[in-house]
């Protein structure tokens, strides 16, 4: 046997009923992929009937389109959800190979964000190219907290959009591609996930990668300049291995908040931080999966915020190396907690116009 095959399973007798199907609450998935990116797969085809029994299964109430991007593909997206009226909300994106042919891409970002939102864009989503890949016309990386991109940051709170980003995370990616990286199935996988080398301290310009705190840093120093615009940070926040340093900035910036999307294995893995930061942060962190839209892919997201059961997987789809070797326990999250988590808090930033508010 090579131990490539060494799939063990686990011979745990636990007591199980199933995973729910449908959450405590109506859910809002305040993070999702439905249109031409990546990570949408067959959604980026499908019409509004199809997503609209796909919610209707799982109970979902809303959900947020991440994919818009800018212009026409953005108001081909808003169209092909408008029967859905305001259960789906479409997020901008930005123009990242633009800024290293204009020096004023901060501006004109900010102008075309006033174009999307004329257009029906709800809130702007902001990728990882952001302090990783994207440069400026001289070549350098654009910081993630360059003040050029300051129009941007505040066109996006005057004009009352909520923008979800995400840096850097996971932190296994800034680590080498050994056999002590705990990530390191996905990264032969998505060899261009990895943003190794570093660059040497004390030389912005040379070769190689900001380090993952360099650019956490530089995500912090952002949201603290712009306390007038809401952000949501996607997978907990950047930093679901460090909870005490998401929970830092909880406290310190109340326009900062935070998405589950696809992080329940790095949470699952460590339930006890896990549940005492969403109980002590309730009404700052948002359901959201960054999974296609199915049954089963809900189903282990209700099932680890819901109940006690024990080492199960996070992924039961996908094999157990897709995020890292181990298994998750459910949070056992009290009612009042989850009907934040679930719907009020993506209500109150996202879906203000939702009707059927409890
Ligand atoms: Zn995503």
């Amino acid at each position: 046997m090579r131990l490539v095959d060494y799939r063990p399973r686990s011979q745990l007798r636990v007591r199980w009923d199933g995973a729910p199907t449908r959450p405590a609450f109506v859910a809002i998935d305040a993070h999702n992929h439905l249109g031409p990116s990546p990570f949408a797969g067959e959604w980026a085809n499908r019409n509004a009937a199809a997503l609209r029994l796909a919610m209707e299964l799982s109970d979902i109430a809303a959900i947020v389109d991440l994919d818009g991007g800018q212009g026409v593909a953005l108001e081909r997206e808003i169209e092909r959800w408008r029967p859905l009226g305001a259960r789906v909300a479409v997020f901008a994106g930005l123009d990242y190979d633009m800024w290293a042919e204009r020096p004023d891409f901060g501006d004109e970002e900010a102008r075309r964000l006033a174009v999307s939102a004329a257009a029906g864009a709800r809130g702007l989503k902001v990728w990882k190219t952001l302090g990783l890949r994207a440069r400026d016309a001289q070549g350098r990386l654009v910081a993630i907290d360059d003040q050029r991109l300051d129009p941007l940051w505040a066109a996006a709170g005057e004009l009352g959009l909520p923008v979800t980003i995400h840096v850097a995370d996971p932190i296994a990616f800034f680590e080498p591609c050994d056999g002590s990286n705990e990530r390191w199935e996905e990264l032969r996988e998505h060899p261009d996930w990895h943003f190794w080398p570093l660059r040497p301290p004390g030389h912005p310009e040379a070769d190689g990668f900001p380090s993952f705190d360099e650019l956490i840093d530089g995500l912090e120093a952002m949201v603290e300049r712009h306390p007038e615009t809401t952000f949501i940070g996607a997978h907990v926040g950047c930093a679901p291995e460090d909870l005490a340093r998401v929970a830092r900035m909880l406290a310190a910036y109340p326009n900062w908040n935070v998405d589950l999307a696809a992080r329940i294995g790095e949470l699952g893995r460590q339930p006890y931080a896990a549940r005492d930061f969403i109980c002590r942060w309730p009404d700052r962190v948002l359901f959201g999966t960054d999974a296609p839209p199915d049954p089963a892919a809900w189903s282990v997201n209700f099932r680890f915020l819901e109940t006690r059961d024990e080492h199960f997987p996070y992924d039961p789809e996908a094999g157990p190396g897709s995020q890292g070797r181990w298994a998750i326990y459910g949070l056992g999250l009290p009612v009042d907690v989850l009907r934040l988590v679930y719907s009020d808090n993506a209500r109150r930033l996202i879906f203000c116009d939702l009707p059927g508010a409890e």
